[in-house]
This record gives structure tokens, sequence and C-alpha cells, in this order.
């Protein structure tokens, strides 16, 4: 029996997000400079914002998903149209995860 390869996985998370810290601020500081991504894919110019964290409230924080930030302003954070108002769906055809694709192309396109 295996045992030994049950009991691997949960230490070898902790020292990556241990070195992954500095890598993740730096990160987080350049998705907040976007701006909105979703104003920004509406074409309304870059809203300051602040970071969604994606999955935020379904118990799967826990995990490294501080790499999966979303640039959001105000109302598109936690406004009635925004990812925590509950129509976003409705309101946009888009989920958090078509903006953490935007964000990631945004970055992509940013580095060059
Ligand atoms: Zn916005
Ligand atoms: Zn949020």
């Amino acid at each position: 029996m295996n045992r030994r390869e049950h009991d691997l996985p949960i230490s070898k998370t902790f020292t990556f997000r241990g070195r992954a810290t500095v890598n993740q601020m730096a990160w987080k500081s350049k998705v907040a400079s976007l701006g909105c991504i979703l104003c920004r894919h509406l074409e309304l110019g870059e809203t300051p914002a602040n970071l969604h964290h994606v999955r935020d409230g379904q118990g799967l924080s826990q995990r490294s998903v501080d790499w999966l930030v979303v640039p959001l302003c105000k109302e598109h954070h936690q406004g009635k149209t925004g990812v925590h108002g509950g129509k976003f769906y409705q309101h946009w055809k888009m989920d958090e995860l078509d903006l953490l694709a935007l964000t990631i192309q945004e970055m992509a396109c940013k580095s060059h």
C-alpha cells in the first residue's frame, strides 16, 4: 500500500505557497493596474479596480487561488450588475472565468 504518497501533497502545497508569496503580490498589483477588466472589455476606458478572487465564497479559497484574481470596479464587483450581485451572467453573458480569461489575455499583451 502506498500510504506515503497520500501524505505528500499537503506539505508540498505549503512550500509552494510560501515561495509564491512575492511573485503573487507582484502579479496582483500588476493585475490591479489594468483597471476594471469588464469596463475595459465594454470600452468604457480604465476604471480604478479592486481585485476579485475567482470562486470567492465557494469554499475553495484555501487553494492557491490568489493567482486567480480579476480586477473589477466597484459596480462590476459588488454592485447590482457585479459578480457578487447574483445576476452577473444574465447581464453580461459571461462568468468569472471569462473575466479571468480576459485578464490573462490583457496581461499577456501588456508584457510585450
Ligand atoms: Zn467596471
Ligand atoms: Zn469579489
